[in-house]
């Protein structure tokens, strides 16, 4: 049997695994992420809590300005910005060269992200954590690409 500390180390959005922390307090589970445990030890994260935003909390969107603000106008850059900090951390310290992330999140997206008018129309770009882990040389997908590996 292989020993858990021998096994690659991969990052996964929390709510993938089904933990209840998106804006709305509930989950994404993820088959397809939760079978990677199989062979890889998978390091659950939620930027956003792991930033200090409540669960739940007022959904936010990226503005054109690169500021993320709910809709009604609160600005919680800084928020996101501790928890991709805090996600670029971990990785480091347990030596995850690759993440698994939620699609279309302003944290976690990492091919597109809503445009900031809180019409639900997706634009290209991703969020501040998938920019930051990207930046850190993690390789990031998102739980759709895994799925469609399958
Ligand atoms: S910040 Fe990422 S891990 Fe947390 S709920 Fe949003 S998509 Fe899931």
């Amino acid at each position: 049997m292989v020993a858990v500390t021998d096994q690659p180390v991969i990052l996964v959005s929390a709510c993938l695994l089904g933990v209840e922390c998106n804006h709305r307090g509930l989950a994404s589970p993820s088959a397809a992420v939760a079978a990677l445990a199989a062979s890889a030890r998978l390091i659950a994260v939620c930027p956003e809590v792991a930033g200090g935003l409540p669960t739940p909390r007022p959904a936010a969107e990226i503005q054109g300005d690169g500021r993320i603000c709910t809709a009604g106008g609160a600005d919680v850059t800084d928020f996101y910005a501790r928890g991709a900090a805090h996600a670029v951390a971990l990785a480091q310290a347990t030596g995850a060269t690759r993440a698994v992330l939620k699609a279309r999140s302003p944290s976690c997206g990492c091919h597109q992200v809503y445009d900031g008018a809180f019409s639900r129309t997706l634009r290209d770009g991703e969020g501040v954590t998938a920019s930051a882990l990207r930046a850190a040389r993690v390789q990031v997908i998102s739980e759709e690409d895994l799925a469609e590996r399958h």
